[in-house]
């Protein structure tokens, strides 16, 4: 059969500008990350051709034995990696885990309380547009405005107040530890089911250098794609021996929100899995902490205010407000340096969510592909230049074209796909 060049030259180009862009622009989004060549291999081969409706054992469709195998030694190594006794694979991607939940644990109508969007939350937490704040009654929490911290008086104000049937912790954008311990004393206060997203920082979670919520939640749920570093994909784990639990959470993915599971993304979750049980993984996590805070520390020195005082995890957010800058310039003058940001709201933005006042930086992906301290404390300095010369209102193309072409001999030092094949 022809290649993909050979048959379709226009969609040949479009895929190879990607994987130009990859390797040429820095990657500093937060939840990106770069798999290895066997995650990717697992995805491409022929398990994408199999309908398993159902679970290993117990499948709508024939031809399962191979493809049950492989679901199990999932399962097997999501439970090993976690320390739960309950995992199901099969979530399309971290909405879709997230939605199972919520149709597992409350009912439409019920009240839940979560960390807004705005203070770092994820839109399933309760946010207004998305189906968990449009089904349920969503109360939201956020930061502590002065410390940047989870804001757990407030949790437990709300708590009291409203009386949650579920409690939510995790976040898309929080750079320190969460008080695991505390959401669920709090919980328990008001008879709640505590649910942690840990979709940021599992693979932090899975090294032990984050703790583990894993204890204290009746129900966690994870992306495998973010510091996880595998296949776009959710995840839902319990480390609860809940049998009535367990078979509510898979009835609730299959048949609740999805049909058939995507058994090539199983196989390269199955990859992914075995990859974060080896030590060389471990060494990553904490080289993605390191590079966390080597650039957190270079925004502080050149004077710009970083979220929470700083990081404890693999990003950080950095509030313009000070310079008078929105986190939407920022973004695009960085991108024009092939340097790849997300905006981000901060504490007390003046800004809308469209526009903001801040940037969420993160350290998986450039330490995937390499990067050490000293490169990421260079990095920092580069962005700074360009934001310095933004708030002084000065023309940053030249230091922009600078920058560009500072990142452009730093990732040919380091291609994507030599560092991280493993
Ligand atoms: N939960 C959290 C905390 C996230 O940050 C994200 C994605 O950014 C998700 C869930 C959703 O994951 P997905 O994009 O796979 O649906």
């Amino acid at each position: 059969q022809d290649s993909i060049e050979t048959y379709d030259n226009d969609l040949a180009q479009m895929l190879n500008e990607e994987q130009a862009r990859q390797e040429a622009h820095v990657e500093l989004i937060a939840s990106e990350n770069y798999t290895s060549v066997r995650v990717m291999q697992a995805q491409g081969g022929q398990l994408t051709n199999k309908y398993a409706e159902g679970y290993p054992g117990k499948r709508y469709y024939g031809g399962c034995e191979a493809v049950d195998k492989v679901e199990a030694l999932a399962i097997e190594r999501a439970c090993k990696l976690f320390g739960a006794c309950y995992a199901n694979v099969q979530p399309h991607s971290g909405a879709q885990a997230n939605a199972a939940v919520f149709m597992a644990m409350v009912q439409p109508g019920d009240t839940i309380l979560g960390m807004s969007l705005a203070h770092g939350g994820h839109l399933t937490h309760g946010a207004a547009p998305n189906f968990s704040g449009k089904y349920y009654n969503a109360v939201q929490y956020g930061l502590n405005p002065e410390t940047g911290e989870i804001d757990y008086d407030e949790v437990d104000r709300l708590a009291r107040e409203h009386r949650p049937k579920m409690i939510i912790a995790g976040f898309s954008a929080y750079s320190l530890i969460v008080d695991w311990a505390r959401f669920r004393r709090i919980a328990d206060e008001v008879g709640a089911i505590f649910f942690v997203d840990m979709a940021h920082i599992a693979g932090l979670v899975a090294t032990g250098l984050y703790p583990s919520p894993l204890p204290f939640a009746d129900v966690v749920t994870t992306t495998t794609h973010k510091t996880l570093r595998g296949p776009r994909g959710g995840l839902i784990l319990s480390a609860k021996e809940d049998e009535t639990l367990h078979k509510r959470l898979n009835g609730a993915v299959f048949p609740g929100q999805q049909g058939g599971p995507l058994m090539h993304v199983i196989a390269a979750k199955a990859v992914a899995f075995k990859e974060a049980m080896e030590p060389e993984f471990a060494t990553y996590q904490q080289q993605v902490l390191d590079n966390a805070k080597a650039m957190a520390s270079v925004f502080i020195e050149r004077g710009y205010d970083v979220v929470s005082g700083g990081t404890e995890d693999h990003l950080f957010l950095v509030s313009l407000i000070r310079q008078g800058l929105t986190g939407k310039d920022a973004d695009a003058a960085l991108g024009r340096a092939h340097i790849t940001v997300n905006k981000n709201s901060v504490p007390n933005d003046p800004q809308s969510p469209f526009v903001t006042s801040g940037l969420r930086i993160g350290t998986p992906a450039v330490t995937s592909r390499g990067f050490g301290v000293s490169e990421c404390r260079e990095l920092s300095g580069w962005i700074c230049d360009i934001l310095d010369a933004m708030a002084a209102g000065n023309a940053s193309e030249d230091v922009e074209a600078d920058v560009r072409d500072k990142v452009s001999s730093l990732c040919s030092r380091f291609p994507v796909y030599t560092q991280t094949q493993g």
